[in-house]
């Protein structure tokens, strides 16, 4: 893939409030990718200046290897869609999407084709004369992707574009946006708040935190390897024991509280080997409960049910475990035959140094 959008020592100003700093990123032609972080870490503010809508107090943007500092939005390769999708309620839909072509020059049956093929990429085909007050709002927002994709950008700036749906249509647009992509071949950067989101759609995750890239990485190298522990709390669930560094030279050896003693890879400690106290994080999923006769394949310890979630599929225990200060969360598969423990049961858990992040 080649690269597309580079961003070289973006810092972005509001008076004194310093809303980027320093962002260094490239995102490639056709890839999906997404900017992900709390409410107010600039996700928009960046979204915002590759779109050219906001200037940059220093640093450059280049797309296509062009400098951007000079050219306006509407002469960007770029196109965005918001999250309120602002489509105008008295137009029928084709009118709503021919309005991203209204300065184009077409004639009219250009722009008849070019409305209804922008429709069938969204899973609209034949709603053109619909009135647009009379969709739903999964529709609504695919309207507003119809008008935005029409006008053939290279990159398509999504800006939480899903956020006003509920659950299942949130889940089932997530799947058509993916889908969308990768048969229109367009780069998508998405702003989201939702890391579920964001893993689930996402070639690559910028996480960002107080204007700052904390980590940029593919989905899986991001859940299983967070550079940091505040990106490690940011995606997904984890649990934090403290621990006490002994040793580490081609390992490093741990004491940890109420699990013992543990050897893990240099690698395991992505901000780097030290002495001293640290805390280690495990994944709920890679934790289990051992039921009746059940040998753990590495390590186990004793624990007691302190909390039961039961989510039909799944089953999330917090159990206490001696010396341990907080509960651990532990994520069960419910499977036939398994019970679902009370709480105040006394039972066993595994763990495994392999799935173990030091911080
Ligand atoms: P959210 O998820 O809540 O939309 P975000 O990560 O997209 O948040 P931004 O909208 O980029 O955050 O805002 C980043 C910071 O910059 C915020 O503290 C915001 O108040 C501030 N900010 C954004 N636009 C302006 C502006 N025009 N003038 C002053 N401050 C601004």
């Amino acid at each position: 893939m080649t690269d597309l959008i580079k961003l070289r020592g973006v810092q972005k100003y509001y008076g004194d409030y310093h809303a980027l700093r320093d962002i260094n990123l490239t995102i490639r032609a056709g890839e999906f990718f997404s900017l992900l972080g709390p409410s107010g870490c600039g996700k928009t503010t960046l979204l915002r200046v590759i779109a050219g809508f906001e200037g940059v107090s220093d640093g450059t943007v280049m797309i296509s290897d062009r400098d951007m500092k000079d050219v306006p939005p509407n002469q960007r390769p770029t196109n965005m869609v918001f999250q309120s999708y602002a489509i105008f309620p008295h137009l029928s839909v084709a009118e709503n999407v021919a309005f991203g072509l209204r300065k184009s020059g077409m004639k009219k049956d250009e722009k008849a084709s070019a409305v209804e093929a922008a429709l069938t990429m969204v899973g609209l085909a034949g709603y053109g004369a619909r009135a647009a007050h009379a969709l739903s709002g999964g529709q609504r927002q695919r309207v507003a992707l119809a008008r935005a994709l029409i006008l053939k950008p290279k990159v398509l700036l999504l800006d939480e574009p899903l956020s006003a749906l509920d659950k299942k249509m949130r889940e089932h647009m997530q799947v058509e946006l993916i889908r969308l992509q990768r048969a229109v071949g367009i780069t998508f950067i998405l702003v989201t708040h939702d890391q579920e989101e964001a893993l689930v759609m996402s070639d690559r995750i910028a996480v960002m935190f107080a204007g700052e890239i904390g980590q940029m990485d593919d989905p899986e190298t991001l859940y299983r390897r967070p550079n940091s522990r505040r990106v490690a709390e940011f995606i997904g669930k984890m649990n934090f024991l403290p621990a006490h560094v002994t040793a580490f030279n081609t390992n490093i050896d741990l004491s940890i509280a109420g699990f013992g003693d543990a050897v893990v890879a240099l690698d395991q400690a992505p901000e780097g080997p030290r002495h001293g106290a640290v805390a280690v994080g495990i994944r709920p999923e890679t934790l289990a409960i051992l039921f009746d006769g059940e040998k753990a394949s590495r390590h186990e310890a004793p624990a007691v049910v302190d909390e039961v979630v039961y989510y039909g599929d799944m089953t999330y225990y917090d159990v206490r475990v001696k010396d341990v200060p907080e509960p651990l969360t532990i994520a069960m598969k419910n499977m036939i035959g398994r019970p679902v423990l009370d709480v105040g049961a006394q039972t066993r858990i595994a763990w495994d140094e392999r799935a173990i992040v030091v911080f």
